[in-house]
């Protein structure tokens, strides 16, 4: 055993190594030695466990190169996103436009005008551009922009309606993955829920009842997650405006996704446009910039322009507020909405939607032979049709038809499948897909780089 501790390398004498010295050049002398010594430890618990050597001491600077690779690592990998889910949270919701990418480099490479405005040589509003443009598309007259629709929601019921009550129907009060509940959120607002109606069917007298002295705001929520069928009833935005203009009440509804666009237009199912909801009259309408939209993670509120005045005045939004590169991410997303007959292609989330079916089917058909060389042993590879969904709650019960390469192992065993689905999750750009009926499919609606997955599984 002693022998054995003996043979250990110096941690000096390996810095001095010369197969050492590149790694040292791009790590720093600390950061290295931190790791050469967690070897050592690491060694020495080895001999002690097992009175052997760890098998890697035979080459320790290819070891601690790999380690620190390893740990230089980004936590946020680029994956192929086969799951069948368009705009997955996990995996970071909608990819950007090139043009907001660029915006966003171009921003953090010198000093922009943030909150400068350059004619009066005075301070500007951070949201100001952003702001116009929403105008501009909406027919809103401001806008106030935060991190996530998750915190539009927690401003507008805060800075609105403070200590007041809030009625909203019992067929709304929703729960977003990742503990966002409404209900929870009037809590966190300082305001009191008041729920009317029953889960199936409000009307429009269950809110007109409910309304009382210390009323605050009528809120409608869409409930984007899930879809209730059959005996049902829900008063539209237009009645409530009505009902809220008799008795002063701002409406202030939660959209969820939204879209700037009809969607039917592109052959998809149709989601509300916040531009209906501000011509039917409501005062504030929120949705996120990175589901639908396309955009980056964000909270949109558009609307009238003194309650927004009492939004950008709370002090909730300093604490809320977006970053420079949001702000550039969502202005030059925001510009593509201008031209409507050029949106499809540069809108990623916009294109991998409109993905028609058959062009998926081909590039199935394309890849199939590659892939059933490197997996005929283990594998039956398929073509099958499929249905994508869209994610993040945006259309729940909506499904586009797609098609996948689906894995079946030939000794029927389930095992094999996960193991294949952990081995692609360890690849150095993961291929994420689904198991589901014994088989793993690999939905191919968000594949951009087909040689790229080649590459990557036959690595
Ligand atoms: C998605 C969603 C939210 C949360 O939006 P984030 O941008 O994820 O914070 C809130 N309300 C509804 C109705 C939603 O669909």
């Amino acid at each position: 055993m002693k022998t054995l501790y003996s043979q250990l390398p110096a941690i000096d004498s390996l810095l001095r190594d010369p197969a050492l010295q590149p790694l040292l050049a791009d790590h720093g002398t600390a950061f290295a030695t931190r790791q050469l010594r967690s070897m050592q430890q690491e060694a020495r618990d080895h001999i002690q466990q097992h009175q052997t050597l760890p098998e890697w001491h035979l080459n320790w600077p290819d070891e601690a190169l790999r380690r620190i690779q390893q740990q230089q690592q980004s936590a946020l990998r680029p994956v192929f996103n086969l799951t069948g889910t368009l705009l997955h949270t996990n995996l970071g919701r909608a990819q950007l436009s090139d043009r907001a990418i660029d915006a966003v480099v171009n921003c953090l490479r010198q000093p922009v005008t943030l909150e400068y405005a350059l004619d009066e040589a005075a301070r500007g509003h951070r949201d100001r551009a952003v702001s116009a443009l929403l105008s501009e598309l909406t027919g809103a007259e401001a806008a106030c922009i935060v991190n996530n629709n998750a915190a539009a929601v927690l401003l507008m019921l805060a800075a609105l309606a403070p200590g007041r009550e809030v009625i909203v129907s019992r067929g709304e009060l929703v729960e977003i993955g990742g503990a966002f509940r409404i209900p929870d959120v009037m809590r966190q607002a300082g305001c009191k829920l008041v729920e009317v109606g029953t889960t199936n069917r409000t009307h429009l007298k269950d809110y007109r009842a409910a309304i009382a002295e210390n009323s605050g705001l009528l809120m409608k929520v869409h409930t984007s997650n899930y879809q209730i069928q059959g005996f049902t009833h829900a008063v539209t935005e237009a009645e409530l405006v009505a009902l809220g203009d008799a008795y002063q009440l701002p409406v202030i509804t939660d959209l969820g996704s939204g879209s700037l666009i009809d969607m039917t237009e592109f052959g998809l199912p149709a989601e509300p446009m916040p531009q209906q909801l501000i011509a039917a009259g409501v005062s504030l309408v929120s949705f996120s910039g990175d589901k639908l939209l396309g955009g980056p993670q964000a909270g949109i509120i558009v609307g009238k322009q003194t309650l927004i005045d009492q939004l950008q005045s709370h002090p909730l939004k300093r604490a809320l507020r977006v970053d420079k590169m949001t702000l550039a991410a969502l202005e030059a997303t925001l510009q593509l909405y201008r031209q409507p007959e050029t949106l499809r292609e540069a809108l990623p989330t916009l294109r991998l939607l409109t993905r028609p079916a058959q062009d998926i089917q081909q590039q199935a058909e394309r890849l199939l032979p590659a892939l059933q060389q490197i997996y005929r042993d283990d594998f039956s590879l398929a073509i099958a049709p499929c249905s994508s969904q869209i994610g993040s709650g945006s259309l729940p019960v909506e499904r586009l038809p797609s098609f996948a390469l689906t894995f079946t192992p030939r000794d029927g065993r389930g095992s094999q499948l996960v193991n294949l689905s952990q081995r692609w999750r360890s690849l150095a750009r993961p291929v994420i897909g689904r198991i589901q009926e014994g088989k793993l499919w690999l939905d191919l609606r968000c594949l951009d780089d087909e040689s790229a997955l080649i590459q990557a599984l036959a690595s």
